[in-house]
């Protein structure tokens, strides 16, 4: 028998998000029912919940989960009731194709199963961290070192494996110039994961506004990009560009702050379709790439990493009746840095 639980829906991309519920299944044999703590807001959540991409409603969204294992089912063997656990962007994949098997799960031949706005292998759709509870195969559930709060730890789950991942595979680290564009959820994580592996951390944001966090957060320089002298101060003066930014950029002005084999990687999911001159590229052989989250097994050590390093997400912690307000607030950039909603307020 499934059970109903409290959660927050879409139920159309023009409607705010409401009070409702969400049905989850019985733990299987491999399953860790999960009771939700708190869950972040990931920018990825508004451009489900608000349709930027295909959609289907009603929908519950959510992929930054802490919470604290309550049931378990009888094969299960890596969780118990009572630890610290997280689920991230997906919760199931084929664990037989060739990525899989290389614990890159993200990037499953035949999809990985989206911890929402997909299907499961039961058929049914899957729902978020939007909620109070959730039933995820073991395989899919993450261990919360102890040494990071619940609350600051949400975020890691998108946001810090969205960044550790791509800073890991381009080899961030001493005497790699690193810089990284948009300082919203992922892009503060981008900051302190890149310091914390010893790399030179430039910031790129629209304005001055976050120029005292970013030195905080572990940065060593700042830009403003609403100035065009930005361009040409640093001009062929980068190897990692790290894009997190949401919405259209120019992406040919950024490539041009690339040194010789530099690479510029896009995270941000922006709607419409990029251009940009083959000139670019050739010019110094620059590379542009994308990288989607990270897998099971780098998921944990991300985790490990930041508790080694006292690591967290800077959040807000909020009210569900706050969700619709928080949504508003991550389109203007206005949050610090994360929204993590308290999932005793569902
Ligand atoms: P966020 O908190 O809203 O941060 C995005 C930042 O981009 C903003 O804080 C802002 O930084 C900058 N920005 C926003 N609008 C801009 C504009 N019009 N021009 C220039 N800069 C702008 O969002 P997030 O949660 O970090 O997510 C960022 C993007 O990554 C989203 O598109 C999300 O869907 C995507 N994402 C991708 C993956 C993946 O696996 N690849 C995973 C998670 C999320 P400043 O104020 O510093 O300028
Ligand atoms: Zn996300
Ligand atoms: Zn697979």
């Amino acid at each position: 028998m499934p059970t109903t639980v409290k959660a927050y829906v879409a139920s159309s991309p023009t409607s705010e998000l409401t009070p409702g519920t969400v049905e989850r299944r019985d733990p299987g044999d491999f399953d860790v029912q999960i009771s939700i703590k708190y869950t972040g807001i990931c920018h990825s959540d508004i451009h489900a919940a608000r349709g930027d991409w295909a959609s289907n409603y009603p929908l519950v969204v959510g992929h930054e989960i802490v919470g604290v294992v309550e049931a378990v089912g009888p094969k299960v063997t890596r969780h118990s009731v009572g630890d610290r656990v997280g689920v991230g962007c997906f919760v199931d994949s084929c664990r037989e194709c060739v990525n899989c098997r290389a614990g890159e799960e993200q990037y499953c031949l035949q999809g990985a199963t989206s911890t929402y706005n997909s299907f499961g292998r039961d058929g049914l759709p899957t729902a978020g961290g939007y909620s109070t509870s959730i039933v995820v195969d073991e395989n899919y559930v993450v261990r919360i070192p102890d040494g990071i709060p619940l609350p600051d730890a949400a975020p890691l789950l998108c946001a810090g494996i969205t960044m550790y991942a791509p800073l890991r595979n381009w080899k961030a680290g001493p005497g790699k110039r690193v810089a990284i564009i948009g300082m919203g959820g992922l892009g503060h994580m981008g900051v302190k994961i890149a310091a914390a592996l010893g790399a030179e951390v430039t910031v790129l944001s629209q304005s001055l506004k976050k120029q005292e966090d970013a030195v905080r957060l572990g940065a060593n320089s700042y830009y403003a990009t609403s100035e065009p002298a930005t361009f040409e101060y640093l001009k062929g003066q980068l190897d990692l560009i790290i894009n997190t930014v949401s919405a259209d950029i120019d992406v040919d002005a950024y490539l041009s702050l690339l040194a010789l084999d530099g690479t510029m990687v896009l995270v941000g999911l922006p709607s419409k379709p990029l251009s940009q001159r083959a000139w670019s590229l050739v010019e110094f052989r620059r590379n542009l790439s994308g990288s989607r989250m990270g897998g099971i097994r780098q998921t944990q050590e991300m985790l490990d990493f930041c508790a080694t390093h006292g690591l967290g997400a800077d959040v807000e912690v909020i009210h569900a009746s706050q969700i619709n307000e928080a949504f508003e607030r991550v389109l203007a950039s206005d949050v610090r840095y994360r929204f993590v909603i308290d999932a005793t307020t569902f």
